[in-house]
């Protein structure tokens, strides 16, 4: 079980993906707009984040850009509109791990979902991790992390 938090401002968006990732066996919380999504990030600690670009008050994009200035690492799949390239490049750019394309299938969504919360460092690994400059290397898992 994963507690996946879900920004998506949209209803029934929201109750599908919400029915489809319990259904999985996750946690899943909601919030339907920016700052309330930024807040409650700040405050629990979730293992992946899916996030709308599209979202009232604060972007998803910015939601991004705050999250990871204030260091925070929750794995972020986003939500970009469909035929925005220029989102989907943003938004990796700005520290989201991976990104589908609305309208998408949950198949596609739950298995990109799967994959990054299989990625996600376990909890107890952030003490075999190092930082030099820009890179944090993982030596549980020989994984490396740029955060340039
Ligand atoms: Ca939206």
């Amino acid at each position: 079980m994963a507690r996946i938090l879900l920004v998506e401002d949209e209803p029934k968006m929201q109750r599908g993906l919400r029915d489809n990732l319990e259904f999985e066996g996750h946690k899943v919380t909601v919030q339907g707009d920016g700052s309330s999504g930024l807040q409650t990030l700040l405050h629990e600690s979730f293992d992946l984040v899916i996030l709308d670009v599209m979202l009232p008050q604060m972007s998803g994009f910015d939601v991004v850009r705050k999250l990871r200035e204030k260091g925070n690492r929750t794995p972020i799949l986003m939500l970009t509109a469909k035929g925005e390239e220029i989102d989907k490049v943003l938004g990796l750019e700005l520290g989201a791990d991976d990104y589908v394309t609305k309208p998408f299938s949950l198949r596609e969504l739950i298995a990109r979902v799967n994959a990054l919360l299989r990625r996600a460092v376990p909890p107890g690994a952030a003490d075999t991790m190092m930082t030099l400059g820009n890179i944090t290397v993982n030596f549980a898992s020989y994984r490396r992390y740029c955060t340039a």
